[in-house]
């Protein structure tokens, strides 16, 4: 079996996924307005309107909030941004389902609200490309860390198992191949990648 973190497209076979839009539920930065916002921010935190949120990301089918976050390179206001960020975090703490990440330079605030907000639930920087040092800046925070076909080999070399992901987002292609290659960059076995992969899979989506 191979997992997969995060994938905009059905499991291929042999695989399991966390498919955006049916695992997940989440505002990303890309598309979020104004109007999908549930709750007001005060004294520097949000508070969600318990009230207005919808049925569809309690239901337990959904396993975690995301792909959410911040990207310094779109059009949506940042100010925005940050807000629906905020949001998500309070959504993914009181509902009890980590936080998949969209960040595109703005990781020093990802890991300002990290710092601010504490979290319980984990937290997961999907499709990493960062370099080795931004990558230890996540770490020091207990953040997971996804890597997707594009990563840089000497940041996912410098990642520990344990806080390693893998995933294909939008690429359609199986996600073994990547597996395969992560394995002999690592040196180990593709069995004890996909062992370690499948731990992280049940601890985080809490699937048998
Ligand atoms: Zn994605």
């Amino acid at each position: 079996m191979f997992h997969n973190f995060h994938t905009h497209h059905l499991e291929h076979e042999s695989e399991q996924a966390i498919v955006q839009g049916r695992d997940c539920w989440g505002l990303h930065p890309w598309y979020v307005r104004e109007d999908d916002l549930i709750g007001k921010m005060e004294n520097g935190k949000w508070i969600i309107d318990n009230e207005r949120i919808p049925p569809l990301i309690s239901n337990p089918n959904i396993r975690a909030i995301g792909e959410c976050g911040l990207d310094c390179l779109c059009q949506t206001p940042y100010d925005l941004q940050l807000r629906a960020f905020h949001m998500q975090i309070q959504l993914s703490e009181s509902l009890g389902k980590p936080l998949i990440i969209h960040c595109v330079k703005a990781l020093d605030d990802v890991l300002t609200l990290h710092r601010k907000y504490q979290p319980r639930q984990a937290w997961i920087m999907h499709g990493f490309r960062g370099k080795p040092q931004q990558l230890r800046s996540l770490l020091a925070r207990g953040i997971y860390v996804s890597f997707g076909f594009r990563f840089q080999a000497e940041t996912l070399q410098a990642c520990p198992l344990d806080y390693m992901l893998l995933e294909t987002d939008d690429d359609p292609r199986p996600i073994k191949p990547l597996y395969i290659q992560v394995s002999e960059l690592l040196n180990i076995s593709l069995e004890e990648l996909q062992g370690r992969m499948e731990k992280h899979f049940q601890q985080l989506f809490s699937l048998q």
